[in-house]
């Protein structure tokens, strides 16, 4: 591997060359089943027509030409995804953690605005929003923060799951404005809240006068078989984070924001050189229209049950599996001990996982996916858990 990056990843010794739905094909030619889609982006699939045509169309008429210029495409596409998520207005931005601090920009700027002197924001441990400053500060894993202290002030963590608990943070808590969580606990293992836990916290955020913000920025564009996480729940928040899907690869993330919460940034608060380029929102625009043309969320909830079914049958009597679990098509196969190794097993047989949280193999395949592909997924792992638990 070249001296000339710096080490902050761990990768896997393997260079994909190219993709085609959810194949991936290495330097010599092996084959290998994508059943990740580079962590919960490509949901279409890899070199997908529509955005292939999307991108280089565009590409020849218009690349960048700032937000100091209105830009037709990012009007188009704001509109689209406020229908989907039940929103007023979208920011663009380039990534998870970027829509992440500009929810986290409107919570304080909403604080302030009504005389709150130091705004805080309720979060949830083992919580993950990304690795800028901000992003981190907000995230409730310890391991991310470790070694990058002081971390910017403002944030209280409650347990994840119990709304009850953040009630009274926030209640600790007087100068509270915000909540931000994510729906289902995706870096930090999948893990699902007590149901009603939304719910609960809409109904509190709404009697508190807190925003309540959600972080769909894994969860959204189709991956649990709705449009949005919040949506199982019929739940609709005032700041919502999204990026990952949004742009099946060509990055881009937004924060969506309603009523008051949608006021709270003004001219010269806020702002991205490249966010929402029409490159950029091309390829999101394409990513939209293909999902619903082509039934792409109801797919995500069809085939995720089809795949969690699959896999508790092909890993029945298994006693190192605990778990399977998750929505739609964002899969954990919870296992009793640390199991990291799994990933490179997998890629041996051809297979593309994630292990996180230590012991959850993750599996975020895209929504294209057939029954055959669930097939081939749900034996090789039956195949491997023996050869490891062996
Ligand atoms: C991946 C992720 C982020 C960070 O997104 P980046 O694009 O890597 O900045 C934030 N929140 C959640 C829930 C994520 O899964």
């Amino acid at each position: 591997m070249s001296d000339a990056l710096i080490k902050n990843y761990a990768r896997l010794d393997v260079t994909f060359r190219r993709g085609e739905g959810v194949w991936l094909w290495d330097e010599e030619g092996r084959q290998y089943l994508d059943a990740l889609s580079g962590i919960a982006v490509c949901g279409l699939g890899h070199a997908h027509p529509a955005v292939a045509d999307a991108v280089s169309e565009q590409a020849r008429a218009l690349v960048h030409t700032s937000n100091l210029y209105r830009i037709g495409v990012q009007e188009r596409l704001a509109e689209r995804l406020c229908a989907v998520a039940g929103m007023e207005r979208a920011f663009f931005c380039n990534s998870g953690a970027e829509a992440n601090e500009a929810a986290i920009k409107i919570a304080r700027a909403h604080g302030s605005r009504r005389g709150v002197e130091a705004p805080a924001i309720l979060v949830a441990e083992g919580s993950f929003h990304g690795r800028t400053l901000g992003a981190l500060s907000a995230t409730g894993n310890p391991k991310v923060k470790a070694g990058f202290g002081p971390i910017v002030e403002g944030f209280v963590q409650a347990p994840f799951g119990d709304a009850e608990a953040f009630e009274s943070a926030g209640d600790r808590h007087p100068d509270t404005c915000a909540v931000l969580v994510e729906p289902i606990l995706g870096e930090g293992g999948v893990t699902m809240p007590q149901p009603g836990f939304l719910r609960r916290l809409r109904e509190i955020c709404d009697a508190r006068g807190w925003l309540l913000m959600l972080d769909e920025v894994q969860t959204g564009m189709g991956r649990t078989g709705q449009w949005f996480a919040c949506q199982h729940d019929g739940v609709r928040p005032d700041v919502m984070s999204i990026a990952k899907a949004l742009g099946n690869g060509v990055p881009i993330g937004a924060c969506l924001a309603r009523g008051e919460a949608a006021e709270a940034l003004q001219p010269g608060s806020h702002g991205s050189t490249f966010g929402g380029n029409p490159l950029a929102c091309s390829a999101a625009l394409a990513v939209v229209e293909t999902m619903e043309r082509d039934g792409l969320v109801e797919a995500a909830a069809v085939k995720g049950r089809h795949l969690r079914k699959r896999l508790e049958e092909a890993l029945a009597g298994q006693n190192c599996v605990v778990e399977v679990r998750g929505q739609g098509l964002m899969v954990a196969i919870e296992m009793n001990r640390s199991c990291g190794e799994m990933v490179g097993m997998a890629l041996a047989r051809g297979l593309l996982i994630n292990v996180t949280a230590e012991r959850v193999i993750r599996l975020l395949p895209p929504l294209i996916l057939e029954d055959e592909h669930v097939e081939r997924i749900a034996q090789t792992l039956a195949e491997l858990v023996r050869e490891w638990n062996a």
